[in-house]
């Protein structure tokens, strides 16, 4: 069963294969293009890693849209924004190329 960091992937012989993704990503399997994107050593948008110690919390490009329940979804300005998870940003990803440092913590 595979554990948190991990997700099993059917590879072209059609076994299932247990992969290990870095810390900072959690893959899903509603993800599967932001998975193939972490696999392939880029950010789970597609753009290239940016500085290692920074995440997409400190980004300035990072925003928070609010639905009429008052939940907030963390989005970027990089991408287009839909309704749905595709395109939210987890705080806890490693910056991409685009980073740029917030001016203040939000
Ligand atoms: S520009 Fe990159 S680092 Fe900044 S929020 Fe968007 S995806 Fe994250």
């Amino acid at each position: 069963m595979p554990t948190v960091g991990q997700l099993r992937l059917l590879v072209e012989s059609g076994q299932a294969e247990t992969v290990q993704y870095p810390d900072w990503y959690r893959p899903s399997k509603c993800r599967e293009r932001a998975n193939q994107c972490v696999l392939q050593g880029r950010h789970p948008f597609g753009f290239a890693l940016g500085p290692e110690a920074e995440t997409c919390r400190t980004c300035k490009h990072r925003y928070k849209t609010w639905s009429r329940s008052c939940r907030g979804w963390n989005k970027c300005h990089q991408i287009q924004a839909t309704a749905g998870p595709a395109t939210d940003v987890v705080l806890k990803w490693r910056a991409c190329e685009r980073w740029e440092a917030r001016d203040e913590e939000a």
